[in-house]
């Protein structure tokens, strides 16, 4: 079997910082470090910064008054930020600046009297956040069936924003009937969907087209590893998805001449490199490893000192 490395795979720029954000919490103030939903949806992650003493909970009113109590990645509603400071709570944001960018979209269209349409899945929390910032005009899209049902005129001036985490390609067509049903519709000059979401999306494709087998390393809650799943499956690859090492399964890699692994923007290089070790174990026939070139990710979030409070919370 020869294995084929999707590239760009696992960690992006916004995953790194808000890991790094809570790492830094915890030196400088030490635990408890109380943490807004999953930082990013990964297992590993999580369980590593709660070995170090993280308390991830779901909501501001979950974490002790005064708590140092970091937002993850995702993002937050303004109502959450109400929540935190009516408990006095001293806030540390990792929200990925690209998706704080969708919610100034959102707060600028909802200003300028626009209706917004949300495309996303409902229930996650990305979008609940982005849907908190002008929950008034914004209608959630989940679907070519929802963009069909919108009930608004034609003529009405529409926004349209997006998850950072979609499929590219359900996305466009979501837009294109969108555009066909609106004559005022607006987009974002840059599309909402990541440049990480998008390159792990064209890596996967290219994986693809050389290997019968893909094999996805995520967990089930991440939004952008699952549509590497369906973008995979699209494409015409056999695929699985594991969350690491541990879930491989030796009946479905039997006979697997050509094995494409690629691996979601919150999973942590060891996880990638213990299943491939795993993976050449596993397959005593295995004849090397080829990493496949692809779209070089040179982009870093700083993290200004002013994101951190100046002293421990009480
Ligand atoms: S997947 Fe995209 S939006 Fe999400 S944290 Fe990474 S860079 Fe930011």
């Amino acid at each position: 079997m020869k294995i084929l490395l999707a590239n760009p795979r696992g960690f992006c720029a916004g995953v790194r910082r808000a890991i790094e954000m809570v790492q830094t919490a915890l030196a400088r103030f030490g635990p408890p470090v109380y943490v807004r939903h999953a930082i990013v949806h990964n297992r590993h992650v999580i369980e590593r910064l709660e070995e170090a003493g993280a308390i991830f909970v779901e909501e501001a009113e979950d974490a002790p008054r005064g708590a140092l109590l970091v937002f993850s990645a995702h993002g937050v509603s303004p109502a959450v930020r109400a929540a935190a400071a009516a408990r006095d709570q001293r806030v540390i944001d990792a929200t990925c600046p690209l998706v704080h960018k969708v919610h100034g979209e959102a707060a600028r269209s909802a200003r300028a009297g626009r209706e917004i349409l949300l495309v996303g899945h409902a229930d996650h929390v990305e979008v609940q956040g982005t849907l908190g910032h002008a929950p008034e005009c914004t209608t959630v899209v989940e679907d070519l069936g929802d963009a069909e049902s919108v009930s608004l005129p034609r003529g009405a001036s529409v926004s349209v924003l997006t998850q950072t985490t979609l499929s590219i390609d359900d996305t466009r067509q979501i837009i294109d009937r969108l555009h066909e049903r609106f004559d005022r519709l607006e987009m974002p000059k840059k599309s909402d969907i990541c440049y990480a979401t998008q390159n792990r999306q064209d890596a996967v494709k290219a994986l693809a087209r050389r290997a019968s087998h893909v094999l996805v390393i995520g967990s089930p809650e991440s939004s952008n590893g699952m549509r590497l799943v369906e973008t995979a499956a699209r494409a015409g690859a056999d695929v699985r998805r594991v969350e690491d090492e541990t879930e491989l399964d030796a009946a479905w890699l039997a006979g697997v001449t050509t094995l494409g692994v690629t691996a979601g923007a919150a999973v942590p290089d060891c996880v990638v490199s213990r299943t491939l070790r795993a993976l050449e174990a596993m397959r005593e026939g295995c004849v090397g490893l080829e990493e496949l070139s692809g779209a070089e990710e040179l982009l870093r979030f700083a993290i200004s000192s002013a994101a951190f409070p100046s002293e421990a919370a009480s």
